[in-house]
């Protein structure tokens, strides 16, 4: 099955086959067109399945639709769980994005380098936000960022995001999100405290096992 079957426009699609992509996996076959469809997700998701290709290609089709949508301070928000996987997510929305006919802003908010390069490149503005719980409220703390505004919040890894201690963070940062907004929930295991979260995060969300 190509990408464009799932509903991605022609240059993400080539974008994906440019990744080496040949035909979308079982995560991305089920993601891609819900997310597109503005579905909540809650996806059952390890290392390796294709999972951040499944949120990063249908949230770039989505910012690239919704680029002037000027309610939105904040188009979209990843949540993850540590320094590396913040670079990692980052690197593979820009690799994408570089084929779109627009520039979007990509910024990575991860803590173990200086704060002042993400404030000056948050208060320029950014279209999607990578970012670790604690550097993100810091620089929430530092001014530099509105949540109000926040169209798609996605929590990669949800289940190391509360392994490593973020539940204090996590619950801060969600009282500041708009009520109304897509969420996307990534996990590798479905313990009680992600349940819980699933059940105050998302909205009638799909479901996927893979
Ligand atoms: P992830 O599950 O996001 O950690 O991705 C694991 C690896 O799979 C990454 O190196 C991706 O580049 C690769 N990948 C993602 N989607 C596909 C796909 N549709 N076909 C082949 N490889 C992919």
């Amino acid at each position: 099955m190509p990408f464009e079957a799932l509903g991605l426009v022609s240059p993400l699609a080539r974008a994906a086959a440019a990744q080496g992509y040949a035909e979308p996996t079982a995560i991305q076959r089920a993601a891609i067109p819900a997310v597109l469809a503005g579905r909540d997700l809650l996806a059952s998701a390890q290392t390796g399945s294709g999972k951040t290709a499944a949120f990063a290609l249908p949230l770039l089709q989505k910012l690239l639709d919704g680029r002037n949508d000027p309610a939105r301070q904040l188009p979209a928000l990843v949540l993850v769980p540590t320094r590396e996987l913040a670079a990692q997510v980052g690197e593979t929305l820009r690799e994408l994005a570089r084929a779109l006919p627009v520039p979007l802003r990509i910024v990575v908010a991860a803590g173990g380098v200086s704060i002042n390069p993400q404030l000056m490149a948050l208060r320029r503005g950014a279209d999607v936000v990578v970012a670790t719980p604690g550097r993100l409220l810091d620089i929430v703390d530092h001014n530099a960022l509105r949540l109000g505004g926040l169209a798609v919040l996605v929590l990669d890894e949800a289940d190391r995001l509360l392994d490593l201690g973020f539940a204090d963070e996590l619950q801060r940062i969600l009282g500041l999100l708009p009520a109304r907004r897509q969420t996307l929930l990534f996990s590798a295991t479905f313990p009680p405290a992600i349940e819980t979260l699933a059940a105050t995060v998302l909205s009638d969300p799909l479901r996927i096992d893979i």
